[in-house]
């Protein structure tokens, strides 16, 4: 017995080595195409089931035992409906002239094993077989091996189950998997082969490969179109000598000699060849003893790239000095809110975050510098954070803003975004033209005051009050609410004025208006001199009483100030007031007689001896007088 397993050994070795050489083969049959090396597999794996059966262990007479099946298997899985086609037909052919006793039954088994192997090629077409496959083959290959041994008619007689089935089975289960496995690597190989080779042919830079005479032994497509050659292999043998001029052939020569005799790269050599820029790597290649054998070498064309870089550089120039020169600050940010760049005269605007203001800087963090340092004027004392977080998030947003800085200087901030997101801010210095407005206002301002200001007694003038009073009266008359109306006189004036000349009767005008002044509660009522020693006081909201009121309130301060008059009947200056009052239409229709009747009333008070109260209805001339002190 132990012979017969040392002859199937021996067959089995001449299995895996028949198909290890196919293995080598393949990868050269592969070039041609894909069908010339299906058809050379499917004659091979023929060829090896036919060696096994010359190799064949005679168990029984007639009764041959080999591992034929195993390469017809692999031929149906890995080689399709081609490769088995060939190599089953070998095999039947093979098995009837050979005859014996069992030929039926060896076609038969045969024809089985080669359609389980086409059913797994089927099965496993559109992926790439794994293990796993070559394995459930070896399985199905076995069982169908046992079965068949079982039900054939001249096998089944002669009960080879029992007495062959095992080492039959068993070792072209081994053949399958050992042979299966072969094939799997090989496929892996190819395709990482074929993957190196297209990713060098491909690539879009130059790829070669040189001896140690630097004489190129492989060149890439690039190459191949480079240098106007139809393939590489015109290519293998020549050197740098056949396709540049002398000088720079040479050049590249001893650059190379060089690399190899001292096994150091070159990376990133820069290379001027006709009009192209190249930029060149160079490395070693050594022998499994570590010897230089020649060189592999990158060559980028940089041709437009430096191009490019040069007009960015140019522009970038013409930029920073057109930035130097200009007088307002300019930074550029990007759509993610970075500093892109900025000139001197951005940073020196802000004079306490101009430091925070450097290139690669987020908004955010500028903003926060300012919130800190407080360098503009109305930032919220409380809410800094939340202030930060909204002044950078409207950075990219068209604005203009004007900004107070904390030394009383202006900036103003003009936004723009560009259309790839980036914001460009403009900063202007613009604290002369804010001061210079800030004094205009104030100059309008004092100006205004002066214009409707009384200039002897520093009330309010008869032109301000003829606006006011047309102003109150339509109010009045809108909201159908009481308009009153005082006019008052000194009594004897050209008296004092002859006796006591005219200078102490300015002060005494000065004096009275203070007195009227000081009558007056409400900010709505307006004292005004209506002219020489007359004056008015206009009351919006105000009843016949309240106006009463006030009127006696003066007459009192003035009585208080006790101005000495001899030629007064009253020896002191004194005030005659006549009063009117009115509300509704009246006042819109005809205001002007609500100062007719006031002065009806003060020439009845006059008329009637002076320094009184004298109050006159606008409705039916009812007069109200009241004698004061
Ligand atoms: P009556 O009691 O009837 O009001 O007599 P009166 O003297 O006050 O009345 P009249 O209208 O005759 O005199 C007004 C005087 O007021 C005349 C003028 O000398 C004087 N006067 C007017 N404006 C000024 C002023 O600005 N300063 C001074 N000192 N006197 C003025
Ligand atoms: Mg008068
Ligand atoms: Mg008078």
């Amino acid at each position: 017995m132990n012979s017969i397993w040392e002859q199937f050994v021996g067959n089995l070795a001449f299995v895996s080595l028949a198909f290890s050489i196919w293995a080598h083969l393949s990868i050269w049959f592969q070039r041609l195409f894909v069908r010339c090396e299906r058809v050379v597999f499917g004659i091979i794996a023929g060829g090896t089931s036919i060696g096994s059966v010359l190799l064949a262990v005679e168990f029984n007479p007639g009764i041959y035992i080999d591992l034929r099946f195993a390469p017809l298997a692999l031929a149906g899985m890995f080689g399709g409906p081609l490769a088995v086609g060939i190599a089953a037909p070998l095999a039947v052919v093979f098995r009837i002239v050979i005859g014996g006793a069992a030929v039926v039954d060896g076609v038969l088994a045969i024809m089985a094993v080669s359609a389980i192997g086409l059913a797994a090629y089927f099965l496993v077409r559109k992926r790439t077989p794994r293990f796993l496959d070559v394995f459930f083959l070896t399985v199905a290959v076995g069982s169908a091996l046992f079965i068949l041994m079982a039900v054939l008619p001249t096998l089944s007689k002669v009960d080879t189950l029992s007495a062959v089935g095992l080492p039959m089975a068993v070792m072209n289960c081994a053949a399958t998997i050992i042979c299966g496995f072969i094939l799997l690597r090989t496929r892996q190989l190819h395709r990482e082969r074929r993957m190196l080779e297209t990713a060098f042919s491909q690539s879009p830079d130059y790829l070669y490969v040189k001896d140690r005479d630097s004489r190129f032994i492989t060149v890439n497509d690039n190459m191949v179109r480079l240098f106007r050659f139809n393939s590489a292999d015109e290519m293998f043998g020549l050197s740098d000598f056949n396709l540049m001029t002398p000088p720079l052939a040479d050049e590249l020569y001893h650059h190379e000699q060089e690399v190899m005799r001292t096994g150091t790269p070159l990376i990133d050599s820069f290379e001027h060849i006709g009009d192209r820029f190249m930029l060149a790597s160079k490395v070693p290649l050594r022998d499994n003893e570590g010897r230089v054998i020649g060189l592999a070498g990158v060559t980028r064309d940089i041709t437009e790239r430096t191009a490019l870089e040069r007009e960015l550089r140019k522009n970038r120039n013409l930029l920073s000095h057109a930035m130097a020169g200009m007088s307002d600050g300019f930074a550029m940010f990007d759509g993610d809110g970075f500093l892109l760049f900025c000139n001197e005269q951005y940073r020196d605007a802000f004079p306490l975050s101009g430091d925070a203001r450097v290139v690669g800087a987020h908004i955010s963090d500028i903003v926060r510098r300012v919130v800190e340092t407080r360098e503009r004027v109305g930032i919220p004392l409380e809410a800094g954070k939340e202030w930060a977080r909204e002044a950078a998030a409207t950075l990219h947003r068209n604005k203009n803003e004007e900004v107070q800085l904390y030394n009383g200087d202006w900036r103003s901030i003009r936004t723009r975004l560009g259309e790839d997101g980036t914001a460009i801010v403009v900063v202007s210095d613009i604290s002369g033209m804010k001061q210079a407005e800030v004094a205009l206002r104030a100059s309008a301002e004092q100006l205004k005051t002066l214009s409707e200001t009384d200039g002897l007694t520093g009330i309010v003038n008869r032109r301000a009050f003829d606006e006011a009073f047309v102003r109150e009266a339509a109010r009045c008359a809108r909201n159908n609410t009481p308009l009153s109306l005082l006019l008052v006189d000194i009594d004897r004036f050209k008296a004092y004025n002859d006796t006591y000349g005219h200078p102490a009767g300015d002060q005494c005008l000065r004096i009275v208006s203070r007195c009227l002044l000081k009558s007056v509660r409400r900010p709505a009522d307006i004292a005004a001199r209506y002219g020489g020693e007359e004056f008015v006081v206009l009351l919006p909201e105000t009843r016949p009483e309240g106006a009463i009121v006030v009127a006696e309130q003066f007459a009192l301060h003035l009585n208080e100030e006790n101005i000495v008059h001899s030629r007064s009947e009253f020896g002191r200056v004194t005030a005659s007031i006549g009063i009117s009052s009115a509300r509704g239409r009246m006042l819109l229709t005809e205001p002007s007689r609500l100062l007719s009747v006031a002065d009806a009333a003060l020439y009845d008070a006059k008329t009637q001896g002076r320094n009184r109260i004298l109050f006159r209805s606008l409705a039916n001339g009812i007069a109200a007088t009241k004698e004061v002190g």
